[in-house]
């Protein structure tokens, strides 16, 4: 029996992928989904997300960004200490020669999202959650978007390609959000999740009904022998595995360190504020950029979601910034009207390179890893499931999976 330990986003894509190649797989998460990252994340399958956030600017714009109480980016000054060595590990990748192979790994893991939802999700409920639309960025002027002109080069040279759209345009374009901008990107062959909590429920009924089980629980121990994995342990009870998947996001990182693996994980924490019942939806995901901010139609609900926090993952959230993101709300769209709010904030999981773990364990014949996945997760969930069968299974991967590899720490 494989033991999946994790239910977000890539363990569910990996249980489903393995069970549909005949394995016998256990899905072992504490099912309170509304704290995962997978429930609670834009849902943007935007292939144009290839360009890391430690680009060779980073550093000199880092001050800027940490002292503006209107950026972004916020630190826990006091927990610094204990994420520093994470942080300039962060910062050391940032050169043009290491952003170029960041975005070049990234690329090959995002740029089919949306193919590859479709293809996991399809004869399912959550088929009909996934929204092939375009992907537009709103800037005040042209300025601001030459201000970008990093990210729009990557974007180019790896093959994507847009439509510019400027003054009347953009309000042909996002009528009820054109009053903050007058210069528009348009991305076709990307889309959205419409409710990503409810799309991994959907997905987790699919896992069950195609023979998979599902074991409400945390794993606090791997039990191994030399070079294999033999039990996990779920509430003081054993339970005998033949292998081992670790996909349990921001949870991945204690149950590495108890096989001795030592790959430097941290939480860049994520707000949403959610409009219930808005006074208008944008027609597909909408990054306005001037506020930082995310904006996605779902079920009922404008999901908005912004921040960069680096904090302990413990640490309470920060009420100040939700207050934050609802003021930019308020200000740039003073038409926007709403029913309710609700609050999130949830775990990035983050490696220093902004690149995953897929593969193989090191020192281990038999446990497999599938986190880190930053801000990219939710798209890259289903190839990363696919990844893991076919290593399993023993089949060759699609792409190189050389960047991913765990033994690069
Ligand atoms: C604000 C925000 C916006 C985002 N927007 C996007 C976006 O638009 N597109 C995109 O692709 N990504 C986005 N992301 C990133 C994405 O959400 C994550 O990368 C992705 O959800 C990670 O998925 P996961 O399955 O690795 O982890 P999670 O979704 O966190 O799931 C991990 C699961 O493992 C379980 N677990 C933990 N420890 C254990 C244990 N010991 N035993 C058993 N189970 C355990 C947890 O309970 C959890 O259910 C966003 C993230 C944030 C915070």
């Amino acid at each position: 029996m494989i033991a999946v330990i994790g239910g977000g986003m890539v363990g569910v894509a990996t249980s489903i992928r393995l069970r549909q190649d005949g394995q016998d797989v256990i899905l072992i998460d504490p099912m309170q989904s509304v704290r995962a990252a997978s429930y609670g994340n834009a849902g943007g399958l935007t292939p144009s997300s290839l360009v890391p956030l430690n680009v060779p600017s980073l550093i000199k714009r880092l001050p800027r960004l940490l002292l503006d109480r209107q950026s972004p980016l916020f630190i826990r000054w006091r927990h610094l200490p204990r994420m520093m060595p994470w942080l300039l590990r962060f910062l050391s990748h940032a050169t043009p020669a290491k952003a170029a192979a960041m975005s070049n790994a990234l690329h090959a893991l995002i740029s089919q999202c949306v193919d590859e939802h479709q293809a996991l999700a399809a004869g399912t409920p959550a088929a009909q959650l996934i929204s092939e639309r375009e992907f537009t960025v709103l800037y005040a002027n042209k300025r601001a978007y030459q201000s970008e002109q990093y990210l729009w080069k990557e974007r180019a040279r790896l093959g994507l390609r847009w439509q510019i759209i400027e003054g009347d345009g953009v309000n042909r374009l996002e009528p009820e959000l054109a009053s903050c901008a007058r210069y528009a990107v348009r991305m076709g062959e990307h889309g959205f999740i419409a409710d990503p909590g409810q799309y991994l429920e959907a997905l987790l009924s699919h896992f069950q009904a195609l023979g998979g089980k599902l074991l409400a629980g945390s794993v606090d121990h791997i039990l191994t022998e030399g070079r294999a994995a033999h039990a996990v342990r779920v509430a003081r009870e054993e339970i005998a595995v033949d292998k081992v998947v670790i996909t349990a996001g921001i949870g991945s990182g204690k149950l590495a360190r108890m096989l001795g693996l030592n790959i430097p994980m941290q939480s860049q924490r994520g707000y949403h504020v959610e409009l219930v019942e808005p006074s208008f939806m944008p027609k597909g995901v909408v990054n306005l950029s001037a506020l930082g901010i995310f904006m996605t139609p779902m079920v009922g609900r404008l999901r908005c979601t912004s921040v960069v926090e680096l904090a302990a993952c413990r640490a309470p959230e920060d009420k100040r910034i939700y207050r934050m993101m609802l003021d930019k709300i308020t200000r740039t769209l003073p038409q926007l009207r709403w029913q309710a709010v609700n609050y999130w904030m949830g775990h990035r999981p983050s490696l220093p390179d902004s690149l995953p773990v897929i593969g193989q364990a090191p020192g281990f014949d038999n446990v497999y890893l599938g986190y880190g996945h930053g801000h990219v997760g939710m798209m890259s969930g289903p190839r990363t499931g696919r990844l893991l069968a076919d290593l399993i299974a023993g089949r060759t991967p699609n792409i190189d999976l050389a960047p991913f590899d765990a033994g690069r720490f």
